[in-house]
């Protein structure tokens, strides 16, 4: 399509919408195209090529009605929650309208229950204070807390720091109401936990990236804040040492162990000359750092589990360092380190980012392939980090020229290849991982995907040419 023909077609698209929303429910939270809405087209990769008008919309009738109004005039739309997803999914593409949930607002805790009715459009730290403010949690946690929405976690089933303890947000889900592309409201508010009763939709919808239906409420599980929390960095000489020391973490502590991430020395070195970065005094950093937190019901017991544990790793490698947290200021200032992962890869812009995930026994050929294989092509600037205790790790390469994405790619996945691991670990496809979905998932289950697509979304208006390439 030429710039010109393009530019019609915007401006038919805006011409159109700004009508139909002149009356209903739409109106107060419109924002036609144009200047001062910056935030909306730009995610942590850069900005969008085109400029396209949002919608805001409050309530549950209101997001039916955006797409029951982008139906009929066969507009499509983009869904965006707090933009902190890594895929770019967000941005919108040309014709496209944005809608987003940042006014699907409201937290109601049930403390009894444990259970909070929340809107989409509340952020992961929102709920979490309204949770703790009743002497309970929401299980998952994650360094993009502060902007990250629950719409968007339900809608990538973010993973996070405790996905070992308590699960990837899937598991947290109890109840969800959602609007289909036709305008149906699939609504299941429940707060059961057992009902078996056919398909469950809901968790269908759970990780489908806003290619099924937009999610507008979401009742989910709280957890009690633990009593006791103990956080300790310990140094590991190789993979091979830190990955003995999860397996035999898991062993000893079991439900108590709450958190194991890894970080390489080009992580650790990074992250710890950002502004951002809280000095830790006292640890002699090696090839690779384990944060290990372990929560329980009273501080003796952390205490005295963590400590042996480490204790136990140390004798077995006294050349390694450890230190534990005294305090939760303290343990804090640990995760920091971990948490700066954001801002440690904008500090490699253009960067190309990795999520991918492996079985524990492949994850050493893995790494030595995948860093040997970019060290040869030149990729001279790599941070190697991730949650080890989940199989999960992360790789962020500079680029130097963002044409070099596909040669990154081409060495970070062509190294999965028969190591039975996936491509995206939790971040999802969105647009950027598109071309790559087929080395995580067989050509039975595209075609099941797409005929799942297709049926709640026949005429392709959400999130379009996401999760899957074009046809
Ligand atoms: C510093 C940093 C740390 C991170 N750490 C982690 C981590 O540890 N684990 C992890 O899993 N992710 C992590 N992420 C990625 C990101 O935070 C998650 O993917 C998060 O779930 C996205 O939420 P969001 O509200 O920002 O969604 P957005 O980025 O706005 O959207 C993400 C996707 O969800 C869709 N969507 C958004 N809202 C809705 C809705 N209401 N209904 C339907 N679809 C919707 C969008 O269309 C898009 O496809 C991190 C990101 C950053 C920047």
């Amino acid at each position: 399509m030429t710039a010109v023909m393009e530019r019609s077609l915007g401006a038919r698209r805006d011409a159109a919408l700004a009508a139909a929303v002149e009356q209903g429910p739409l109106r107060a939270g419109f924002l036609p195209a144009g200047p001062g809405l910056d935030r909306y087209h730009t995610d942590w990769y850069g900005t969008a090529d085109v400029t396209a008008p949002v919608l805001r919309p409050s309530d549950t009738e209101a997001v039916r009605a955006a797409l029951l109004l982008c139906r009929e005039h066969g507009i499509r739309l983009v869904v965006q929650g707090g933009m902190t997803g890594l895929v770019r999914a967000c941005l919108p593409q040309s014709g496209e309208v944005i809608l987003s949930s940042e006014r699907l607002q409201g937290v109601e805790i049930d403390a009894r229950q444990s259970t909070a009715l929340v809107g989409a459009g509340v952020t992961l730290a929102a709920l979490d204070a309204a949770a703790r403010s009743h002497g309970l949690m929401f299980p998952v946690d994650m360094g993009s807390r502060g902007s990250a929405t629950l719409g968007g976690m339900i809608a990538t089933n973010a993973g996070g720091n405790r996905v070992l303890r308590y699960g990837m947000t899937r598991a947290s889900v109890l109840g969800l109401e959602a609007v289909l592309p036709d305008g149906t409201i699939l609504s299941n508010l429940s707060p059961l936990f057992k009902n078996n009763t056919g398909y469950d939709l809901k968790q269908l919808l759970v990780g489908s990236e806003g290619t099924l239906g937009i999610v507008t409420r979401a009742l989910v599980q709280l957890v009690p804040v633990p009593q006791a929390r103990r956080v300790a960095l310990v140094s590991a000489r190789t993979l091979a040492d830190a990955m003995a020391f999860l397996v035999h973490a898991r062993a000893t502590l079991g439900p108590m162990l709450s958190g194991f991430e890894i970080m390489w020395r080009d992580y650790t070195d990074v992250a710890l000359a950002l502004p951002a970065a809280s000095p830790v005094k006292g640890f002699a950093f090696d090839a690779l750092t384990v944060l290990l937190e372990v929560t329980g019901a009273s501080e003796d017991a952390v205490t005295e589990a963590l400590e042996t544990c480490v204790g136990d790793h140390l004798e077995r490698h006294p050349d390694t360092d450890a230190i534990v947290a005294q305090s939760e200021a303290q343990a804090d200032t640990l995760w920091t380190l971990r948490d700066l992962s954001g801002e440690a890869a904008t500090a490699f812009a253009p960067f190309a980012g990795f999520d991918v995930s492996l079985p524990l026994d492949e994850m050493e050929g893995w790494v030595a392939e995948a860093r040997g294989g970019l060290a040869a092509a030149g990729f001279d600037r790599v941070q190697f980090y991730g949650h080890l205790g989940d199989g999960n790790l992360h790789v962020v390469v500079a680029l130097g020229d963002k044409a070099r994405k596909d040669a990154a790619e081409e060495i970070v996945y062509g190294a999965l290849a028969g190591r039975r691991g996936s491509v995206s670990a939790e971040h999802g496809i969105g647009m950027s991982k598109r071309r790559w979905l087929p080395l995580s998932r067989t050509p039975e289950e595209l075609s099941v995907m797409r005929r799942l697509k297709s049926a709640f979304d026949p005429d392709g208006i959400l999130n379009n040419n996401r999760l899957f390439n074009k046809e």
